[in-house]
């Protein structure tokens, strides 16, 4: 799962006006679940404002107080890599941060549209990047923490923009690329179902079962086997695996991840070992990282390595002690339609749905049993992990086998070959 999102506008076609007013519908009423007399804070790429309007039109017809969208310029990271002082990159917009959380303590719903430029800060200085990662990190925090908590319902919602278009489809003319990458997130939306929001309960449920079948079995740990990969998850005590849907602490279902294919939860923080090797390439805040391969010892990377990107990897994973330690562990079959469609999104929203998956860095308290009425120190003896980061890479693919390991040490088989063992419901 992923809980923070950065956006870019192209010219809409008029065939596709009306499947964005689906994508907004479906966004609103389904991934937030908006309630009547509810502000809402979006935050979009400026390519992306076809589709933050539509959003704030459904948003007012269902009752929104007030929508306020604050808008990425890309253009203007650039510029300031261009041209600020080296101090600028040890500065975030604390007060802004502050106000999202103050924001969201008053009671906002949180919306954010994701399909920023995957390779926008390439070739730009690692060292600029990580401390501007890293203030941002920090800024962000409080914010941050009531999301993952699910103190309030939120949601992340695709749009499709030319830089992003121009990396999932590089050989493509503009138009085409945008075509069908527009065509991919419309299906993986479920927007090309005859009712939409249907399409969405009835796969909601599904995913709610595999949890629940999950839940039932309380493994000790999970166990990965593929090329490359050897890796013994832990999973922390009284541990809960989610999927679909979330019912947030102020009362409001919603969905945060759209699309989402990935039944999740957290792994115990000290006991994780083993080798594993990233089967996709990751896009960590405007920046490729390629071929990751990575060694834990009791739950901490001890060895972590990279063919392209390798500095940034190495600077994440200095981010704090949180950061070299694992805070979700996720399952998603080979045969997910976003893995179906054969295509790398270099976008986590996208390539975490199409496998498999660990994330290194906090853990989502809403995925231990009263997790989120648990204070940082009980969380952490649980063996949750606590870090400003949260970065997921894939790690799944057609030859991954998976394994439950029940509290007694015996195996159970999970996945074979990329896909679930068990049929449930
Ligand atoms: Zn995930
Ligand atoms: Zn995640």
């Amino acid at each position: 799962m992923i809980s923070t999102a950065p956006v870019s506008p192209a010219p809409i076609s008029v065939s596709d006006a009306s499947r964005i007013e689906r994508l907004a519908e479906v966004a609103v009423h389904v991934g937030l679940g908006l309630q009547a007399g509810q502000e809402l804070v979006m935050t979009a790429p400026l390519e992306a404002i076809a589709l933050a309007r539509a959003i704030t039109a459904e948003a007012y017809k269902a009752g929104a107080s007030l929508v306020t969208t604050l808008f990425t310029d890309e253009e203007a990271i650039l510029l300031r890599f261009a041209y600020a002082r080296d101090e600028s990159f040890d500065v975030a917009a604390q007060w802004l941060q502050d106000a999202v959380a103050a924001a969201y303590r008053s009671g906002a719903a949180r919306l954010a549209i994701t399909g920023s430029n995957p390779a926008l800060l390439d070739g730009q200085d690692p060292q600029k990047i990580s401390r501007a990662n890293l203030a941002m990190s920090k800024a962000s925090r409080a914010p941050l923490e009531l999301i993952t908590r699910h103190e309030i319902n939120w949601t992340i919602v695709p749009c499709a923009t030319p830089a992003w278009a121009a990396k999932v489809f590089p050989n493509e003319p503009a138009d085409a690329a945008m075509a069908r990458l527009w065509d991919a997130i419309f299906a993986s939306m479920r927007l090309d179902a005859p009712d939409p929001v249907a399409a969405w309960r009835q796969h909601d449920a599904e995913l709610q079962r595999r949890a629940q079948f999950l839940n039932g079995r309380r493994y000790a740990a999970i166990h990965f086997r593929g090329r490359g990969t050897d890796l013994r998850v832990g999973l922390a005590d009284d541990h809960l695996w989610l999927g679909g849907g979330t019912l947030a602490r102020n009362g409001v279902p919603c969905i945060p991840n759209m699309p989402t294919e990935e039944v999740f939860t957290t792994p115990h923080k000290d006991r994780v070992d083993g080798m594993v090797r990233a089967t996709k390439p990751l896009s960590y805040q405007g920046m490729p990282i390629e071929n990751i391969q990575v060694r834990f010892e009791s739950g901490g990377i001890v060895e972590a390595s990279a063919s392209q990107g390798e500095t940034i990897l190495q600077k994440m994973i200095q981010t704090d002690e949180g950061a070299r330690r694992l805070g979700e562990v996720a399952l998603v079959p080979h045969s997910s339609p976003i893995a179906a469609s054969g295509l790398l999104f270099w976008n986590t929203l996208f390539d975490e749905n199409a496998a498999s998956h660990i994330a290194l860095g906090q853990a989502y308290s809403t995925c231990i049993r009263s997790g989120a009425s648990l204070e940082p120190a009980q969380l952490q003896a649980k063996g949750a992990n606590d870090s400003l980061i949260h970065v997921d890479w894939m790690i799944g693919s057609a030859e991954m086998d998976v394994d439950g390991i029940t509290q007694e040490g015996n195996l159970e088989p999970l996945m074979r070959l990329g896909e679930w063992v068990q049929a449930v419901g």
